[in-house]
């Protein structure tokens, strides 16, 4: 079960997508919602803009009055109402913000204007409709503003506040397990002895998974072999989504996919055609999914970026997952073997005018990542490109 890296992930994101069910909610301030899921919709409390609104400060108007000297009646403030209404040959002046009074039709900036006394002067036209929002452009009462599966940031939040939801339901974050894999490994706290390396993989998965919207829970190193693994992978059911990490190479010690199947795995794919990861198991076991992403660091954070976030903002209850890939003109010449979709240490210039690939040692070299603020992506029949060609880049 070989996949190219669009087949494989438009594999994920259908079976994520079809197979997520009853996700669980819970109710939060809107202030504590940031990166959250909305799990109900968001309704207009009011029309909005609530009444015509002015988008300046000026005099509100006649627009068939000018150009012409017109008599100043009044002022209206934002957080007021005029009363009585602009007669013809009248203005009232008004701060952005305000509501337009009755009669005017149209806002002339104040710096259009040219006030002596109780008169303003006004030597140019205004359309009708001028410098002031109508009451309901915006959204109408009753009108929806935002829909369950939408992620909350800083706009959705002002919009929350707009119309008064304090509280509000949204999905509780799927609890991912991270189950490391190897017998070379030992807890970050420890002194690796000379064969040893220190379990990084369980704390960039745990980032990238509440990145992505999850609760992690780090399982403890399950070594390589067979009971070891089987207990902890178990254990890891327990959780909405199992990521492990490494033992799924053609190594004699690599079992993480006997044990799953064993345990009566169904398989989507074992092998993506990308660099690097190209060992990558995605399946589901006990109504739960899992992916055994390979141990090589850079391997796990790109297949776990470009797959396993996908699975993990699905059950987070998005309504689409999405990568966006943007495009960079190349800062140099650049060359790669055909054959893979590549995801390549890169980095893209302050202003984002190019994009400068890094020289790595594989997929091993977390150093050259940590240089990295993206990755190129290459396609897999293309093997040059030149300074200033575009190319496709996935920010990291
Ligand atoms: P594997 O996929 O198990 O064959 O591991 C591939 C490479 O990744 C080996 O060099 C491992 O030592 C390394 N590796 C595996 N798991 C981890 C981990 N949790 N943290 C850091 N490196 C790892
Ligand atoms: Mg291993």
């Amino acid at each position: 079960m070989t996949l190219t890296f669009e087949q494989a992930r438009a594999c994920v994101l259908q079976q994520v997508g079809t197979h997520r069910s009853n996700l669980a909610v819970e109710h939060i301030s809107a202030l504590d919602a940031a990166g959250r899921i909305l799990a109900e919709p968001i309704l207009a409390d009011r029309d909005y803009p609530p009444f015509p609104r002015s988008a300046r400060d000026g005099f509100a108007v006649r627009s068939a009055d000018l150009p012409g000297e017109l008599a100043i009646i009044g002022e209206v403030r934002a957080g007021e109402t005029f009363r009585g209404s602009v007669a013809a040959g009248q203005a009232v002046e008004i701060m952005t913000g305000a509501p337009l009074p009755d009669g005017a039709d149209a806002v002339v900036m104040v710096e259009h204007t040219e006030r002596s006394g109780d008169l303003v002067h006004i030597d140019r036209t205004q359309a009708g409709g001028d410098n002031f929002n109508p009451r309901g452009v915006e959204a109408r009462l009753g009108a929806q503003l935002l829909e369950p599966g939408t992620r909350l940031g800083f706009s959705e939040i002002a919009l929350l506040a707009t119309v008064g939801k304090e509280r509000l339901t949204v999905y509780a974050k799927p609890r991912v397990a991270i189950l490391p894999t190897g017998d070379e490994l030992v807890d970050v706290g420890q002194t690796p002895d000379a064969s040893q390396i220190r379990n990084s993989n369980a704390w960039s998965m745990a980032v990238q998974a509440a990145r992505a919207g999850a609760e992690p829970v780090i399982l403890p190193i399950a070594r390589d072999n067979y009971d070891a693994t089987r207990k902890l992978v178990e254990q890891g059911l327990a959780c909405d989504l199992l990521l492990l990490s490494g033992g799924v190479s053609a190594g004699k010690y690599d079992i993480v996919e006997k044990v799953l199947a064993d345990l009566g795995a169904e398989f989507y794919f074992t092998r993506v055609l990308i660099q690097p990861g190209q060992p990558l198991v995605f399946g589901s076991v006990q109504g739960r999914f899992f992916f055994g992403l390979p141990g090589n660091p850079a391997s796990t954070m790109v297949t776990l970026e470009v797959f396993a976030r996908a699975a993990i903002e699905l059950l987070s209850g998005v309504t689409e997952a999405s990568l966006p890939f943007l495009q960079a003109p190349l800062s140099r010449d650049f060359r790669q073997k055909t054959g893979l979709t590549r995801f390549l240490p890169a980095r893209v210039s302050a202003d984002g005018s190019s994009v400068e690939p890094l020289s790595w040692q594989g997929s091993g070299d977390v150093a050259a990542v940590s240089r990295a603020n993206a990755f190129l992506v290459t396609e897999p029949d293309r093997d040059q490109w030149s300074a200033g060609d575009m190319i496709r880049v996935l920010l990291k």
